[in-house]
């Protein structure tokens, strides 16, 4: 009978990622589906669930504790959404999981429904311990990850008002079942800059958008390299510190026009530690000293900073407790730091210790034909039995 449950459990963790496979959670679509199942599942183990909307009541995320008692628990994370199909040679159907040679193949499999099959997976046994009265676990389940971390945001602020007992949190992100220990942190934003048109020959009669525009390049530019030089290198990312790159450009409409628009966009990557939201400060705060020039000769004339996205950056020492406790938990040989953004920075940020670990290989996110090896769905199950077993205390 003993012998026997370790393939129960696989079996059971193979069947719930088929049904999570078979959710369309393309970013662009609902997950109210997936959602809904996993809420009535987990009704049907007799744990509630909180689902938390977005403004459009077409997506949301659910957490839920398991178990009970005085301690604090871990939370096992993971994003419900995944990246489109569109224009990929896929072999099989994306939302059908298809099983070929130790593989299964579906979107999201890696990334990262594996890891919330293998979550969920862990219910029906962790009730069933002496565990569920000692202390709880908690499922977060987000929405809208892979187009900037926008869902994760409310779910981190319903947990704290929630006042869940929480002791540190999992990012179930696909790791090979190593733990990610680092990674830099993705921000983007807009400038749109308004000037006036005028013929080129007068230019005292105009406001040239992409002077004004190039101006703020060059201060972004320069502020970039004091970023670079007030910080301590990391030498495991290929660009060892935070960097600022202006990656699109938009704006005039003939040789001869001082052109009254120029927008452009502009990628930041932060090493933990660096502000973004400082950097845009001082960038709008630059832009309000270029404004009343430009607005003496065009009242409408004026430079618009738009935010579009961030994904904080995440970090932990090699003396972090928790890194420390589910590497020995999950016999991991080696950490890892990665160029990819996951929610932990969102997580760290709010005072939760966090570690990213999950089956599947990041290789093969995002990608036609993305798999995860069962013997993967195996691992991250034996591991989510032994780091719910063993508390984790701070
Ligand atoms: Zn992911």
């Amino acid at each position: 009978m003993n012998a026997s449950l370790p393939t129960q459990r696989l079996s059971n963790s193979v069947e719930m990622l088929r049904q999570l496979v078979s959710f369309n959670t393309i970013s662009a679509e609902s997950n109210l589906g997936l959602i809904e199942f996993s809420r009535d599942w987990l009704a049907a183990q007799g744990v509630k669930s909180r689902l938390i909307y977005d403004s459009t009541g077409k997506k949301a995320n659910l957490f839920a504790t398991v178990g009970e008692g005085a301690e604090p628990g871990v939370i096992l994370s993971g994003h419900t959404d995944v990246v489109p199909v569109v224009g990929q040679p896929w072999s099989t159907d994306p939302f059908t999981l298809t099983e070929r040679e130790g593989k299964l193949y579906g979107r999201g499999s890696a990334d990262m429904k594996g890891f919330i099959a293998c979550a969920l997976n862990a219910v029906p046994g962790y009730l069933a311990s002496p565990l569920a009265g000692e202390r709880p676990f908690h499922l977060a389940l987000s929405y809208d990850e892979e187009i900037g971390c926008f869902g994760v945001w409310g779910l981190i602020k319903d947990i704290q008002e929630s006042g869940a007992k929480v002791s540190a949190c999992i990012v179930g992100e696909p790791s090979s079942m190593q733990p990610i220990v680092a990674h830099k942190g993705t921000h983007r934003f807009r400038c749109c800059v308004r000037g006036k048109e005028a013929h080129s020959a007068n230019t005292n009669q105009g406001v040239n958008a992409i002077h004004y525009a190039s101006r703020l390049m060059s201060f972004l530019q320069a502020r970039a390299e004091q970023i670079a030089a007030g910080e301590t290198p990391d030498a495991n990312y290929p660009v060892p510190t935070s960097t600022v790159s202006v990656t699109m450009i938009d704006g005039g409409t003939g040789a001869n026009i001082i052109p009254l628009r120029c927008d452009f966009t502009v990628d930041v990557r932060t090493l933990p530690g660096t502000s973004f939201a400082a950097l845009l400060d001082e960038l709008k705060a630059y832009a309000r000293t270029l404004e009343p020039e430009m607005k003496a000769v065009a009242a409408d004339a004026g430079i618009d900073v738009q935010f579009i996205a961030s994904i904080e950056g995440f970090g932990v020492t090699d003396a972090d407790p928790l890194l420390a406790h589910v590497t020995r938990l999950a016999g991991s040989q080696r950490k890892i730091q990665v160029s990819f953004g996951t929610e932990a920075g969102i997580f760290q940020r709010a005072g939760i210790p966090t570690i990213v670990i999950g089956p599947g290989n990041i290789d093969q996110a995002h990608q036609p034909d993305e798999f995860v090896e069962i013997d993967q769905i195996a691992q991250c199950d034996a591991f989510l039995t032994r780091l719910l077993a063993e508390p984790f205390s701070n």
